[in-house]
C-alpha cells in the first residue's frame, strides 16, 4: 500500500518510502519547558502520535524522538523571576507536560532527549562545522555562515536575497551576514553556562535538534515533523547545519501541521487567548479534544472555540454511549471476532483515508458512520453486526487515532464528583476556621491527609492534591 504525504521541502504530495524497508525513524520538535501547555501545543502531539500509530498499524517499526528544550531565554527569565535554578523550572514543566500528554493519552516517544544532556555533543558538532568552514566564532558567540550553504531557503521556499533586502538592515560587527544565526551563545552575567572552546556559553536553539536527531536517529532519517510555525527559521536552520555537517541529506520528509487559531489569531500567551490542555481535557475529556483536532486535516488551520468543542462532544458522547450499550448488550464483554468481509472492507477504507496525506477527517467520519451502524444493529439485536462495529471502533480504528480506546465517560464523572465533594469539604473547613472551631477544621484536614488528600492554602484559595 502506498502512503502519500505532503512534503514541505518538495511542496507536493509524495510517496512515502522509508530508508529501511520495515522501519521508520521520526523526529518531532518538542516544547520549550517553561509553562503549562495550551491547546495550540497539543495539535502536533495529537497528530504525530496518531501518525506514528498509523505507521505501526500498517506494519512499520517506528522509532520516534521528541526533544525537550530545557535551556532557553524564557526558562532563564522565569527562573530569575522565581529565584530558583533554571533546571528547577525545566524539570517542573517536563513533569507537567508528561501529565498533560498522559491525560490526552498520547504515547511517549521512544526517546525524549533534553538539550542539557547533549551539550558535549553540541560543542563537538559546532567545532566540526567550524573546521568545515560553515561556522565562525565572533566575540564568544559562534554563528552559522548562511552564505556557505547553497540550499539555504529551500525548505521554507524563501530566497535569501529577498530575506536580506526585506529585513531591516542589521548593524552588526558581530555577524558577517544578517541571516547568520547563533549556534553557540556567549553567557551573559549570572546566566547558566557551560565551558566551551569559545568560553562560557550555551547552545543556540536550532543546533540542539540537529544534534539530538543525529545522535539518536543517524545523520539521515525518514521524517522530521512539527508545527508549520517552525519551518522558518527553526527547521530551515536545522537542515542547513545538519547537511553542512554530514554532507548528506538530513530528513527525507518534512511534515508540518497547521496552527490552532482563536477567532483568527494564533493561540499565544502574548495575545492572552490561551486555553490550557489540562483545563480543556478535564472539562470535555480527551476523546472530544482529540476528535476535535483530528476531524480537521492536519495541514489546514483549525479554529478553536468552545462551541466547536461542545458540538464535537455531542458526537463523541454518542459513540461512547453506543460502545457502552454494546458492552451492556453482551453483559460486559463483547465476544472476539476474526475480521469478517464487512470488517475487511471498512479497514481498507480506513487505511486508504489515512494513506492519503493522513486524512484523519475522513477516518473520524468513518468511525461516526460505524457508530450509527452499531446503534442500528443494537436496536435490531443483530449480534454479528454489533460485534463487528464494536471491534472496528474500539479495537481497530480507535487505537490508531488514539480515541475511543477506553470508556471515558465514567472515569470523567467520578473525577467531577470528587471535585464537587472536595469543594464542599474545603468550604466546611474554611467556615470552621472563620468560626475559630479549630478542632473541626483540623480534623477535616487530618482526615483527608489520612486518605492521601492534602489541602494547601494558597493566595487563590484552598487547593487540594490527591496523592
Ligand atoms: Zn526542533
Amino acid at each position: 500500500m502506498d502512503i502519500k504525504i505532503f512534503d514541505t521541502l518538495k511542496g507536493e504530495l509524495v510517496n512515502f518510502v522509508p530508508i529501511k524497508n520495515d522501519s521508520v525513524s521520526m523526529y518531532v520538535c518538542g516544547p520549550t519547558v517553561y509553562n503549562l501547555i495550551h491547546i495550540g501545543n497539543s495539535r502536533p502531539m495529537i497528530v504525530f502520535d496518531a501518525f506514528r500509530r498509523f505507521l505501526e498499524y500498517v506494519g512499520y517499526k517506528v522509532t520516534m524522538v521528541q526533544n525537550f528544550t530545557d535551556i532557553d531565554d524564557k526558562i532563564i527569565i522565569k527562573a530569575v523571576k522565581e529565584g530558583v535554578p533554571f533546571n528547577e523550572i525545566s524539570e517542573r514543566y517536563i513533569v507537567e507536560y508528561m501529565k498533560d500528554a498522559l491525560a490526552l493519552r498520547i504515547r511517549t516517544a521512544n526517546f525524549h532527549p533534553k538539550t542539557t544532556n547533549y551539550v558535549h555533543e553540541i560543542i563537538k558538532f559546532i567545532n566540526e562545522l567550524i573546521d568545515k568552514g560553515f561556522a565562525y566564532e565572533s566575540a564568544g558567540d559562534v554563528y552559522f555562515d548562511v552564505r556557505k550553504f547553497e540550499q539555504y531557503g529551500m525548505l521554507s521556499h524563501r530566497n535569501p536575497d529577498d530575506m536580506r533586502s526585506g529585513s531591516r538592515i542589521e548593524v552588526s560587527d558581530i555577524k558577517t551576514d544578517p541571516l547568520d544565526f547563533a549556534l553557540w551563545k556567549k553567557a551573559k552575567e549570572n546566566e547558566p553556562s557551560w565551558e566551551s572552546p569559545w568560553g562560557k556559553g550555551r547552545p543556540g536553539w536550532h543546533i540542539e535538534c540537529s544534534v539530538m536527531a543525529t545522535e539518536l536517529l543517524g545523520e539521515s532519517f525518514d521524517i522530521h515533523a512539527g508545527g508549520n510555525d517552525l519551518i522558518f527559521p527553526h527547521h530551515e536552520n536545522e537542515r542547513a547545519q545538519s547537511m553542512a555537517h554530514s554532507g548528506n541529506d538530513f530528513a527525507n520528509y518534512w511534515m508540518h501541521n497547521g496552527m490552532i487559531k482563536v477567532a483568527g489569531d494564533k493561540m499565544s500567551k502574548s495575545i492572552g487567548n490561551i486555553w490550557l490542555v489540562r483545563d480543556v481535557v478535564s472539562k470535555y475529556g480527551a476523546d472530544t479534544v482529540k476528535v476535535f483536532v483530528l476531524s480537521k486535516h492536519y495541514r489546514v488551520p483549525l479554529d478553536f472555540s468552545e462551541e466547536g468543542l461542545q458540538a464535537q462532544k455531542k458526537s463523541v458522547s454518542r459513540v461512547q454511549q453506543a460502545l457502552k450499550d454494546a458492552e451492556d448488550f453482551f453483559a460486559g464483554t463483547v465476544p472476539y471476532v476474526k475480521n469478517t468481509e464487512y470488517m475487511k472492507s471498512k479497514i481498507e477504507t480506513f487505511k486508504q483515508a489515512l494513506s492519503d496525506d493522513f486524512n484523519t477527517s475522513k477516518a473520524v467520519a468513518l468511525i461516526f458512520d460505524l457508530s450509527a451502524e452499531l446503534n442500528k444493529a443494537l436496536s435490531e439485536k443483530n449480534e454479528t453486526h454489533v460485534i463487528e462495529n464494536y471491534h472496528l471502533i474500539r479495537n481497530e480504528f480507535g487505537p490508531v487515532l488514539g480515541i475511543f480506546e477506553i470508556q471515558e465517560t465514567q472515569q470523567k464523572s467520578s473525577t467531577d464528583d470528587t471535585d464537587k465533594v472536595m469543594q464542599v469539604l474545603i468550604q466546611l473547613r474554611n467556615q470552621a476556621r472563620t468560626d475559630k472551631n479549630y478542632t473541626l477544621s483540623d480534623s477535616i484536614r487530618d482526615g483527608l491527609a489520612s486518605i492521601g488528600i492534602q489541602l494547601k492554602d494558597t493566595p487563590e484559595g484552598t487547593k487540594y492534591i490527591i496523592q
